[in-house]
């Protein structure tokens, strides 16, 4: 079906060919629906005029009525600036231009009346604006009365004249002919059960708000809107999975009981015996499994990762875990094959670095059922790599895998998927996780083992540094190991890996005598793993590292985690490396080095580590500092292509838009009554712009 929306742009009033082949390069606006839907990103306010004497350097863009009393030009040749002194009857305030002072200087005129459109800024005790917009006052902008709508543009798109105030006259044009266009997709029912306003309605006044409420109305309808489509879609996944996959039944326990009886190392908290009901329920029901199983770092995932193990392995099937790195791959190796010997299971380990000839085996040993368990990196996806049969897939600290290489995973079974467990230790807050995996089942893991301490966390300054050598060093004689961490990224690689050495020289010569490692990335893999197990068998007492050790490294006995360049971590990944020490019964402390400069994001950073232990509290700030693209990666980034919707600041609607989603599909899941004409038209639309989301498992 060709509609009004699927006009390309070209053909839109004051666009042709030339500015619609920027419109499709530089933001991918190729017809008149992708130009409706771009909505401003924020609006200047032009509903009333500032007084002079109320103004202060906090505020944002304001407007002001008034006029010239004297300008003049100050400054060198070179650096010339134009001073404009400008007044109203409550005082007086500077605009300067740096940039195009001679066609400014033209254009103004004493004694006229204008607007002025700008941003405060304190310059020494003075308060002035920089390049404010001046606009001779008129009967259109006497009355303010309007908010003025902000469109994102392109340093490209502004050289050809497409600037914001451009893109806005274009949206006048374009809502305009759409008017009568724009039907309805909500079903009446969603619109008067949350009061939202209609589709026509919340297009005209987002793009051209009558005052703020009715755009507040708008951006509430228009965000609903858009969160109940994605859930829509996620919960659809979720019930066609559901009927379309059989899975494998495991109600076998008798390897379970064994190991409860014989080898269980400590008693499981009440969380952990919950979430392990929940997996077992599932993989008895004859259904595929596709569970998220989230806990904070600690909360003790792997052991039942193992148990679920067990049930598939009783079940005469094989079980592989998936790690994002070798490092992981390789201590979740050594932890599971301590179980696995004792229950006489077969594991082996696959990286990218296995040898040809140890490789040949275990492929052979895979193929013919021998062997049970297979850990490895992304190695294991493979197409080499073939299961007699698989029958639990578990996938560690997931986020680091893209949805295609999960999926790989999951088909290694031609007949009947495995079952797929996808534990993750960075807490995704549930907004978050209600869109990414919105079609999963999900456990959580909300108690840590008895007996933790929570980790003492501190900020100290660079010009501390003795005192906390100090503290290292009380530490080093109660017998405990200290985790010296250095940020390294790839833009600034030399000079981190420098700054890593240099501490690691320091460090030396403040503990002369004392056994240290050092490990980073660059190192060979073989020299990694040596200094790693040096370390983890106690043999060195500090280990001066970069992030490698970030994930899953487990020495009980390391308490101290001294993080430099704190500021320089996102706080998911201090919240990572912090999950390093506590994992013993003694008393650990975390130390955030960082100088005197801190940003207002890197403070708030560092606070909240200081402040809470919770992973969930910090994911939900993390979110909101850094918005949830970062979070992920790039390669989910498609699932998040929001146009309005932001989650770390709706998760109200979000929650509300899922339960409405919920409650269309329980009565109607194919979406067949009539009063549910209008989603099944807008599903069937967007399948045809929406790519691969069944592949998002
Ligand atoms: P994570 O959830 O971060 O992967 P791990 O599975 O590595 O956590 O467990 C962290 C540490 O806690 C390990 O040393 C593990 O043996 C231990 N552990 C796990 N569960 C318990 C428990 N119920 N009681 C005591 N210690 C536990
Ligand atoms: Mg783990």
């Amino acid at each position: 079906m060709h509609g009004f929306f699927d006009t390309p742009i070209e053909f839109l009033k004051g666009v042709g060919p030339q500015k619609a082949a920027l419109f499709n390069k530089e933001l991918k606006i190729f017809t008149y629906g992708d130009l409706i839907q771009y909505y401003p990103y924020r609006y200047e306010d032009r509903t009333r005029f500032y007084a002079v004497r109320d103004i202060d350097a906090s505020m944002p863009y304001i407007q002001l009525k008034g006029k010239i009393r004297h300008m003049e030009t100050v400054g060198p040749p070179r650096k010339r600036r134009l001073v404009v002194y400008f007044k109203d009857d409550t005082g007086e305030i500077e605009l300067v231009w740096f940039k195009g002072v001679d066609w400014v200087m033209k254009k103004l005129q004493p004694g006229v009346e204008y607007v002025v459109f700008g941003r405060p800024s304190a310059f020494g005790r003075k308060i002035n604006m920089a390049h404010p917009e001046i606009e001779v006052l008129t009967n259109f902008n006497i009355q303010g009365g309007y908010l003025q709508p902000v469109y994102s543009t392109t340093e490209l798109l502004k050289r050809k004249y497409l600037d914001s105030k451009a893109i806005g006259k274009l949206m006048k044009t374009l809502s305009d002919m759409a008017k009568p266009k724009v039907s309805e997709t909500l079903p009446s029912t969603v619109l008067d059960d949350y009061r939202l306003v209609g589709k026509e309605e919340a297009i005209r006044q987002i793009h051209f708000p009558e005052d703020n409420d009715a755009l507040q109305k708008a951006r509430f309808r228009l965000k609903f809107e858009e969160l109940f489509y994605v859930q829509l879609r996620l919960l659809k996944l979720k019930i066609a999975r559901m009927d379309k996959f059989r899975g494998m039944v495991f109600d076998k326990a008798d390897l379970l009981s064994k190991f409860y009886n014989h080898h269980l190392p400590f008693e499981l908290t009440n969380a952990q015996k919950r979430v392990i009901k929940e997996i077992y329920r599932d993989m008895r029901s004859a259904k595929q499994m596709n569970r998220l199983l989230q806990g904070d770092v600690g909360s003790g995932k792997t052991i039942v990762g193992f148990i679920c193990m067990l049930l598939a392995v009783d079940a005469g099937t094989q079980a592989a875990l998936m790690a994002p790195t070798e490092i992981l791959a390789i201590q979740h190796y050594h932890g599971l094959k301590e179980h696995a010997d004792k229950m006489g299971l077969r594991i082996a380990l696959l990286t990218g670095s296995t040898k040809t000839s140890e490789r040949k085996i275990i492929h052979q040993y895979l193929k013919s059922g021998e062997l049970h368990i297979l850990v490895g990196t992304h190695a294991l996806i493979e197409e080499k790599v073939q299961f007699q049969i698989l029958g639990l897939a578990l996938i560690d600290e997931q986020h680091r895998f893209g949805v295609a290489q999960r999926s790989k995973l999951w088909q290694k079974n031609k007949e009947v998927y495995p079952h797929v467990l996808v534990m993750t230790a960075t807490p995704i807050p549930r907004t978050l996780a209600m869109t990414l995996y919105g079609d999963l089942d999900v456990s959580t893991i909300d108690e840590l083992p008895a007996g933790r301490k929570p980790i003492q966390t501190v900020h100290r300054y660079d010009s501390n540094r003795l005192k906390v050598n100090g503290f290292i060093k009380e530490q080093v004689d109660l017998g405990r190991q200290v985790y010296v961490v250095y940020p390294l990224i790839e833009e600034s690689e030399k000079l981190d890996l420098k700054h890593l050495e240099d501490g690691y020289e320091s460090i030396c010569r403040a503990f002369p005598g004392l056994p240290v490692s050092i490990v980073h990335g660059k190192m060979k893999s073989e020299a990694k793993d040596f200094e790693m197990n040096r370390f983890a068998k106690g043999e060195t007492k500090i280990m001066v590292a970069t992030t490698v050790i970030e994930v899953g490294v487990n020495v009980p006995n390391a308490t101290v985690m001294v993080i430099e360049n704190a500021e320089r971590f996102g706080l998911a990944q201090l919240h990572q490396l912090r999950g390093r020490v506590g994992r013993g019964a003694d008393q650990s402390y975390c130390i955030l080095m960082t100088s005197f400069k801190l940003s207002k994001e890197g403070k708030v950073r560092i606070e909240t580590m200081v402040r809470t232990n919770n992973g969930f509290e910090i994911a939900d700030t993390d979110l909101k500092l850094r918005g949830p693209g970062d979070l992920t990666g790039t390669q989910q980034s498609g699932v998040l292509d929001l146009l309005i919707a932001d989650l770390g600041k709706d998760g109200n609607i979000l929650q509300e838009a899922r339960i409405a989603a919920q409650a269309i599909l329980a009565k109607d899941p194919d979406l067949s009554l009539p009063e549910n004409f209008n989603v099944k038209k807008q599903v069937e639309a967007q399948k045809k712009t929406v790519v691969n989301w069944s592949r998002i498992s």
